[in-house]
């Protein structure tokens, strides 16, 4: 018998994570590898911003901070709430984490019981199932397919809540698929939501600030459910600061309190230096952020790039993401097809054929609950973006 808790035993590893080990590996053996696995933007935290993390440290910002955060940097959120999203709240309604990862746990250990379900539309980031199962919940995925650009419909949301729904985790942008709701498509999904009133929503908006053809909206925006409604966003995507590991809820102030609450005994509050640093990125106005707009653009130069490049490989089906940095080209076309024994029946497969064939490190859809697919980030050079498109080519070429 293992010394091992059974609920670590049970937890699948992060598979972004893993894919990204694995490639860093290889590039360490002097193997020439792609990462196109994790995402997080390939850009510098902007100078104004480190500064802001420089004086924190020489004005001896190095001591315990409260724990939700402090007050200046859950003003500064309450602001960029207001400035950005239109929405009223208070410095008690937010609890600031290490990471968007950790306030997510905070809220599902705050929340959810034994056997309560969790909605999770579907492509989703591999977490947020393992993350339910954590806190012995029971995730119930929502499929939605490459045909609904990868978005629920809420005839689908309306199948999937029952008595014991606690939580809905929502995420647009969407990780892994770049996928966007609209209003409209957000106000038919709050409909639903409406009619039941003990269902909550996590609403994940991390990658708020990365949007190309559709402006970002937030399900928070709706009257008749926004008392149940818990924002997650954070500062990793839009400022370029994953390692920073400043992550943040909006919440109702009960379920603030708790999140708190936990987090005084787990970890208590996040780094004070990223603390400081992330009040001088939120007091920025994103509208006015020539930094932001420079990665924005060149994401929607890559994007473009390298749609038009898969899109040129037969076998795969790629549809237009319009947000965040990932595209989820689908491989239905590829299933069954033979590269030596082994046989490509899913993304897996398919990610752990490229890695060792082109040298391209990507993830599998398997564990983003779609493995009919995988997912690219692209979130690094247009060079190596080109080059990794051409290995891809030449690998697929190779499949009998
Ligand atoms: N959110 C990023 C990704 O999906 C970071 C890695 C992770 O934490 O899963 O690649």
């Amino acid at each position: 018998m293992s010394v091992l808790a059974k609920r670590v035993l049970e937890m699948a590893p992060s598979a972004t994570l893993a894919m990204s080990k694995r490639s860093r590996e290889m590039q360490e053996q002097g193997i020439d590898v792609i990462n196109l696995s994790v995402g997080e933007p390939d850009f510098d935290t902007p100078m104004v911003i480190k500064q802001a993390g420089i004086d924190a440290i020489n004005n001896n910002f190095t001591h315990y901070p409260p724990v939700p955060g402090y007050l200046d940097l859950r003003k500064a959120i309450c602001t960029k709430l207001t400035r950005d999203n239109k929405l009223t709240y208070s410095p008690d309604q937010i609890v600031v984490s290490n990471g968007g990862k950790h306030a997510i746990i905070n809220v599902l250990l705050a929340m959810v019981n034994p056997g309560d379900e969790v909605v999770i539309p579907c492509p989703a980031w591999v977490s947020y199932p393992e993350m339910v199962k954590f806190v012995e919940g029971v995730p119930v995925l929502v499929q939605a397919g490459i045909e609904d650009d990868f978005k629920v419909t809420p005839e689908k949301l309306e199948a999937a809540i029952t008595p014991k729904t606690k939580l809905v985790v929502f995420n647009s942008p969407s990780n892994p698929t770049g996928s966007v709701y609209s209003y409209n498509e957000l106000k038919a999904l709050a409909d639903v939501l409406a009619k039941h009133p003990d269902v909550y929503i996590l609403s994940d908006e991390i990658y708020e600030f990365i949007t190309f053809e559709s402006k970002f909206e937030s399900l928070a925006q709706f009257e008749e459910i926004k008392d149940r409604v818990i924002i997650m966003n954070g500062v990793s995507k839009g400022y370029a600061m994953t390692g920073w590991r400043i992550g943040y809820i909006a919440a109702p102030k009960d379920i603030a309190a708790a999140c708190g609450k936990i987090q005084g005994q787990m970890t208590s509050a996040a780094s004070s230096i990223a603390q400081k640093a992330s009040v001088a990125a939120l007091l920025q106005d994103p509208q006015k952020s020539e930094d932001l707009k420079h990665m924005v653009e060149t994401f929607r130069k890559r994007r473009d790039m390298m749609i038009e490049k898969l899109r040129e490989i037969p076998g795969l089906k790629v549809n237009v993401p319009t947000g965040a940095f990932y595209i989820f080209p689908n491989i239905e076309g590829l299933i069954g097809k033979k590269f030596g024994d082994k046989t490509i029946s899913c993304g897996d497969d398919f990610a752990n054929f490229l890695l060792d064939n082109a040298h391209v490190a990507l993830v599998g859809g398997d564990s983003f609950g779609d493995p009919k697919s995988f997912r690219i980030s692209y979130a690094t050079s247009e060079d190596k973006l080109m080059e990794s498109a051409r290995r891809i080519k030449e690998a697929v070429a190779k499949l009998k």
